[in-house]
C-alpha cells in the first residue's frame, strides 16, 4: 500500500513484534486479510530496538521460539542456550521470510490514531505517513515495553556528556573509549571488560548485591550513563 492510501481490510495491527507477526500469520490462516502497521524500519520488536551490548532472552531460547510450526522448530538452530539479541533478531526476519509476512508489514509508519464508528461497526485507523485504513479489528501488539522510559535523574538535562538508552542503542558500533561508566546494568557489565578496572570490584559486588535484592531488576533498570572522564558533571545510581 502507498503512502496516503485508503483501503479497508479486515484487521489491522499495530506492531511488527514477535505478537504482531504471530497475528499476522493466524488471521491469514483464518482467511482474513490483514495489515500491519510498524513503527521501526525492520521487524522483531523488542530485539529491533533494544541492541545493546549483552541483551539476550533470560528464559532459554527454544522456549522463546514459536511453537506454531513443527518444521520451523526443527529447521532453525540456536547457537546458545540463551540466545544474544543479533540471533533473536535474525530469527524474527527468518519467520517474516519463511512465511511471506513482509507484504503485509509497513516499516517506518507508527499508527497515530483508531477511531470506531458505531454505525458503520468499523475502526478507521490513520498513521504518522498519511494512511487511512479501515477495519473491522485492531489489534495493538505494541508491547509492554516498547516505549522507553528515561529515568528522571536530577541533571539529565544539563548532563554535558553522552548517555544511551538501552530501548534506543544506536545501529552503529559505539565507542567508549575514553569514557567511564557511570551506572550500569549488570548484564552490561560483562560486555564492558575494558572498563572493570575503573568499575572496581567493589563496585561489582555492590551492583551484584543489589541485583539479588531485586534493586537491579532488569525491567526498571534498562538504563546506562557514560560520563566523559573530563566532564566536570557526574551522574551518580
Ligand atoms: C530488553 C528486553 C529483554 C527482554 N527479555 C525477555 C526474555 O528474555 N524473555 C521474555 O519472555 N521476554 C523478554 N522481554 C519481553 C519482550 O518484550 C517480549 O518477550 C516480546 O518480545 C514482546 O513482543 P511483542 O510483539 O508483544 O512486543 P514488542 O516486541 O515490544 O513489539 C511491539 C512493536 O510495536 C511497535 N509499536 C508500538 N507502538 C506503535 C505504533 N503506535 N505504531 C506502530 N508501531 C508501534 C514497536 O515499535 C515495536 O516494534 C524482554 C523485553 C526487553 C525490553
Amino acid at each position: 500500500m502507498a503512502d496516503g492510501v485508503y483501503s479497508e481490510v479486515d484487521v489491522v495491527v499495530v506492531g511488527a513484534g514477535f505478537g504482531g507477526m504471530y497475528m499476522l500469520h493466524r488471521l491469514r490462516g483464518l482467511g482474513m486479510t490483514a495489515k500491519v502497521f510498524e513503527a521501526g524500519s525492520g521487524v522483531g520488536g523488542t530485539w529491533f530496538w533494544n541492541r545493546y551490548p549483552g541483551a539476550r532472552v533470560d528464559i532459554q531460547s527454544l522456549e522463546y521460539s514459536f511453537s506454531f510450526d513443527e518444521k520451523l522448530e526443527r529447521e532453525w538452530r540456536w547457537s546458545e542456550r540463551y540466545a544474544p539479541q543479533a540471533e533473536l533478531l535474525d530469527y524474527a526476519n527468518h519467520v517474516a521470510d519463511r512465511y511471506d509476512l513482509r507484504r503485509d508489514i509497513q516499516l517506518d509508519t507508527r499508527v497515530n490514531a483508531a477511531h470506531f464508528d458505531e454505525t458503520a461497526n468499523r475502526w478507521t485507523v490513520t498513521t504518522d505517513r498519511g494512511d487511512t485504513v479501515s477495519a473491522r479489528h485492531v489489534v495493538m501488539a505494541t508491547g509492554c515495553l516498547s516505549i522507553p522510559q528515561a529515568p528522571k535523574f536530577p541533571g539529565l538535562e544539563s548532563f554535558k556528556g553522552k548517555w544511551y538508552h538501552t530501548g534506543q542503542w544506536p545501529h552503529e558500533k559505539v565507542d567508549f573509549t575514553g569514557d567511564k561508566p557511570g551506572c550500569a546494568l549488570l548484564r552490561f557489565l560483562g560486555r564492558l571488560e575494558p572498563f572493570k578496572a575503573d568499575i572496581g570490584t567493589g563496585e561489582v559486588d555492590r551492583l551484584l548485591t543489589l541485583a539479588a535484592l531485586g534493586f537491579g531488576n532488569w525491567r526498571s533498570g534498562r538504563h546506562v550513563f557514560t560520563h566523559s572522564l573530563n566532564s566536570s558533571s557526574a551522574l551518580e545510581c
